[in-house]
């Protein structure tokens, strides 16, 4: 029997991740979207620690996400430390 949780097939993204320079260029009226997610330039790919956002745009991080601290916070959180 497998323990594994299946992968919902429909989008459950409840808040999206935006490059904040390109969210303030958005907000301030200077870029030419209809909203932040169509002004977005994102690249999101497997790094050697885990899971990177990246603008395109800006050559900057958006996030990079740890999957090893990810997995010592869920471990740790499971044992109540
Ligand atoms: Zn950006």
């Amino acid at each position: 029997m497998s323990t594994r949780t299946a992968v919902p097939a429909a989008c459950d993204i409840v808040s999206y991740l935006h490059c904040p320079l390109c969210f303030e260029e958005w907000t301030a009226g200077t870029a030419p979207a209809d909203s932040p997610k169509s002004y977005s330039r994102l690249s999101i790919g497997l790094t050697l620690r885990g899971l990177q956002v990246w603008c395109d745009r800006h050559e900057a991080s958006v996030v990079h996400l740890d999957f090893d601290e990810i997995a010592t916070g869920i471990a740790e959180k499971t044992r109540g430390t």
